[in-house]
């Protein structure tokens, strides 16, 4: 990368309107060398624009297995025989012991999860119902429930939903080699019928799925459009059953060049990281801050176990990054 085009890219990063197309591309192409000079680069955008304090959220599995839709790495779609456990929507009593656990381990947000493309009238006044008691924890509040129309968003909304979280997964490009059984759009509606409610939007994907470099830029093009809050990040960590389960893990230094390709792409955003980090970057997994991240799901993901919450909190205060006290969940 020549001494011009690392200083456009900076200009347009440190300046928050984010790089070009062509410019992420060319991030996400880097070369291991050019790789450690933007880790600094990003750092810095990091710093400028989201200081030192990381955001901390957790989720709880609400609903798991039996999803009728196809999506290529997931061990709840019925489409795949995989060992992930199967069981209809908790009780408000557990989502609310999810949420004490979750804020014991540090974090300041909270997501119920369910599996499904979407879920019921009964299903969702049930968590409609539990969003008091998650916020009387201190918690943010945030809800990824699948495919919703306006009114259920607006209901989750005046019921005291600050965000709602759904993934775009992948580019809408590469997404019908990844899902056949739902469309693209729908899940753009979804975001936007989210913002239109009021809500502040979490939207990010999933990588390592056989998508190409192009599909990262196309990705976070569109999120930029939708013009999304935070930005998760997910590393597939293929499980056995599942379409995809002989894909190799994406390399860790492609991990990196993911999260920087996101974080100079959208620099006022947050750009989360999630599941599969742990297999993907291994002993590298604390340049994900220098690499532009400001926020970590902390405890188990859906399927999968994570690590220890005290080791995430043991790393972040190494790096002398600090907790943030407060998420961007509307309060
Ligand atoms: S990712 Fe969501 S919609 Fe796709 S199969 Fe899994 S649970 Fe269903």
């Amino acid at each position: 990368m020549d001494r011009q085009t690392l200083a456009e890219i900076s200009a347009r990063a440190l300046s928050g309107e984010g790089i070009t197309e062509p410019q992420a591309l060319r991030v996400a192409q880097c070369t291991r060398e050019e790789l450690f000079d933007l880790l600094g680069l990003a750092n810095r955008v990091r710093g400028e624009l989201h200081g030192t304090q990381v955001k901390l959220c957790g989720i709880v599995n609400a609903k798991s297995g039996g999803c009728t839709e196809d999506c290529a790495f997931c061990a709840q779609s019925s489409h795949h025989r995989t060992d992930a456990k199967a069981f209809p929507l908790i009780s408000k009593a557990k989502m609310l012991a999810g949420a004490k656990r979750a804020a014991k381990d540090g974090a300041k947000e909270f997501s119920i999860v369910t599996s499904g493309k979407s879920v019921n009238g009964k299903e969702l006044a049930k968590v409609a119902d539990a969003l008091g008691g998650i916020r009387k924890l201190g918690l943010s509040t945030c809800a990824s429930l699948g495919i919703l129309d306006a009114d259920a968003l607006k209901m989750l909304a005046e019921a005291g939903l600050d965000k709602y979280h759904h993934n775009l997964e992948t580019s809408r490009s590469f997404f019908p080699h990844v899902c056949t059984t739902h469309d693209y759009e729908e899940d753009v509606q979804t975001v936007m019928f989210a913002k239109d409610a009021g809500l502040a939007v979490c939207s990010g994907g999933i990588f390592g799925l056989g998508e190409s470099r192009r599909d990262w830029v196309e990705l976070a093009a569109t999120l930029r459009e939708l013009d999304v809050d935070s930005v998760p990040l997910n590393f597939h960590n293929p499980v056995k059953g599942t379409r995809l389960a002989d894909n190799a893990l994406l390399p860790a230094l492609d991990a990196l060049r993911v999260i920087l390709t996101f974080r100079l792409a959208l620099p006022a955003r947050d750009i989360v990281i999630c599941g599969g980090r742990e297999a993907t970057l291994r002993d590298l997994q604390c340049l994900v801050f220098p690499a532009g991240a400001n926020g970590l799901m902390l405890g188990d993901y859906l399927t999968t176990a994570g690590r220890d919450p005290g080791l995430d909190l043991k790393m972040l205060s190494d790096l002398e990054l600090g907790t943030a006290q407060e998420t961007t969940g509307g309060q």
